[in-house]
């Protein structure tokens, strides 16, 4: 019988300590824990835990707290960043594809006419233009969608969470 009344009084220490128990069970206590040597180091025992418990949220409080909010607005940045860099990488794709179409057409209908303006022979016009137009939007379409990759992997490189 003794080990339940201990218990009853290790419930009520609970309650005393959480601030909901009654006056009369608060005195009630005080007297048992005076003369009960169990029932004091449970006491005391749920007084240090209870001020370790505080303790360690006073500890996590502010600086936690602002490194966590630093690391997720830092994620944040990294996520709209890359998502910024996607939209760019897509129009500067979109903008290398008009200028193959385009130099391509430009080589088709006003390849002789260029010829007979600038008195250059349509193979010229044909080669200047492969070279000067051509050929460099060709590259640019073909490196822009590789990039959003690269940049993908510099990202994972450099990710802290
Ligand atoms: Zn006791």
């Amino acid at each position: 019988m003794r080990a339940e009344r201990h218990l009853d009084f290790e419930q009520r220490i609970d309650r005393g300590l959480a601030g909901v128990g009654s006056a009369e069970e608060e005195s009630l206590l005080a007297a048992h824990v005076g003369e009960c040597a169990a029932c004091r180091e449970y006491l005391s025992a749920s007084r240090r835990a209870i001020a370790g418990l505080k303790g360690l949220s006073f500890e996590a409080g502010p600086g936690l707290n602002a490194r966590v909010v630093e690391a997720i607005l830092a994620r944040a940045e990294q996520i709209e960043a890359r998502r910024a860099n996607v939209r760019r990488w897509v129009g500067m794709s979109v903008v290398a594809v008009v200028l193959t179409v385009l130099g391509s057409v430009v080589d088709l209908r006003v390849g002789h006419w260029a010829a007979g303006f600038f008195d250059l022979r349509p193979m010229e016009v044909r080669q200047g233009l492969l070279a000067l137009w051509i050929v460099p939007s060709f590259g640019l379409l073909l490196l822009f969608p590789m990039l959003p990759l690269l940049a993908a992997k510099r990202y994972g490189k450099g990710r802290t969470i």
